[in-house]
């Protein structure tokens, strides 16, 4: 078989997750496992963490409704909402919360009879203007919602945009409108996703949101003691299929972006951006082979890539190739790193592994 896997440790899934409600000891944290849990299988994340969160938190129904259909039945919020109003009644079968950002989806709601009220939480936009309502609006809407008997308790939701950064400013203000509009309304607060669980104890709320974090991908500008404790939860891992000797100057892949600056051993390795690896890595962009640090010599192409194993004397045919992750000698290589070389970030990379590479879960 193609020597490919994404090797899926729920161990350090766990240990990820109670880092998390350790960095924020008086919220409750949903973990959020949409976007197929950042590409690590939703179901299988969902299983392994239900005895410890007490809720789950996907993009949509189609995400909740397939992790009941797995025998899930923990509270799923949909930090999306609905998309149409016709939702609210799978919403009501299934028992799960709902995020309101739009008029329409406040009257729907409003118009509806649920069998049972419904959780809910109202998102406000206090500075990421994407999804939410405004400042200004969002107090009539609380206090309409409120009072509705389709709904069943509400929360006060924002999302931040700079939480990661180390500039702390623009959060600064994005907080400050928040804290006026909770006191005001005497609301309780969903607000922190991974950054500012980790960095920013101002926010935490009655509940936490972090995602990343939950998968061991730092997401702070500059790590702390905390990320520092984070364990990789996917390892992609390939073998060498090929090697190659090249005299000085000779060129590996396509349009030759890459000459060898003196002779050099190529390992060809099993993984390319057909199975989701990412095309834009450069070259110099690290891998473990036999878990010591090599780098990619050429262009990613769809089935394979090239790495520069000259200094790897043991390197050979089958030999372990971890393209992120944690090597058999307990080598690491963050995913985060893997991301700087290709000017993305950890999310893109995860979510982007394609079911080519099959999910192995221990
Ligand atoms: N909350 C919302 C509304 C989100 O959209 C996301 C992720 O995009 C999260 C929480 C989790 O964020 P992170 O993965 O940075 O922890």
């Amino acid at each position: 078989m193609r020597p490919l896997v994404a090797d899926i440790d729920l161990d350090a899934l766990r240990h990820n997750y109670q880092l998390a409600c350790r960095c924020a000891p008086q919220s409750r944290s949903v973990a959020v496992i949409k976007a197929d849990a950042y590409g690590h299988g939703a179901l299988a994340c969902a299983q392994a963490l239900e005895a410890h969160a007490p809720a789950f938190a996907v993009a949509c129904i189609e995400e909740a409704l397939a992790l009941r259909q797995g025998g899930i039945t923990t509270p799923i919020v949909l930090l999306e909402g609905i998309f149409s109003a016709d939702e609210l009644a799978l919403v009501d079968t299934h028992g799960f919360w709902i995020a309101v950002h739009s008029q329409w989806q406040v009257d729907a709601l409003l118009a509806a009879a649920p069998r049972q009220p419904i959780p809910v939480w109202l998102k406000v936009d206090s500075g990421m203007h994407r999804l939410g309502f405004a400042i200004e609006e969002a107090a009539a809407i609380w206090r309409q919602l409120l009072a509705a008997p389709s709904v069943a308790s509400l929360h006060l939701m924002s999302h931040f945009a700079t939480a990661d950064a180390q500039d702390s400013r623009y959060f600064n203000q994005q907080m400050a409108r928040l804290q006026g509009l909770a006191s005001e309304l005497e609301a309780p607060l969903c607000l922190a996703n991974s950054p500012a669980t980790l960095a920013w104890p101002v926010a935490h709320g009655d509940w936490n949101r972090p995602g990343v974090m939950l998968y061991g991908s730092d997401p702070l500008e500059v790590a702390n003691n905390i990320t520092r404790q984070l364990k990789p939860v996917m390892t992609l891992r390939s073998e060498i299929i090929a090697l190659r000797e090249l005299e000085e100057g000779e060129p590996v892949g396509y349009s030759g972006r890459w000459r060898a600056p003196r002779r050099s051993r190529i390992a060809v390795v099993a993984c390319g951006y057909g199975d989701g690896y990412d095309r834009h890595a450069r070259d110099g962009t690290p891998v473990l082979v036999n878990g010591q640090r090599c780098a990619i010599a050429g262009k990613v192409s769809m089935d394979m890539l090239t790495v520069d194993v000259t200094d790897v004397p043991d390197a050979g045919i089958g030999s372990e190739v971890v393209l992120w992750g944690s090597a058999s000698n307990g080598e690491v290589l963050p995913v985060d790193e893997v991301a700087r070389y290709c000017d993305t970030i950890s999310y893109t990379l995860l979510t982007g592994v394609l079911p080519r590479a099959p999910r192995l879960y221990h």
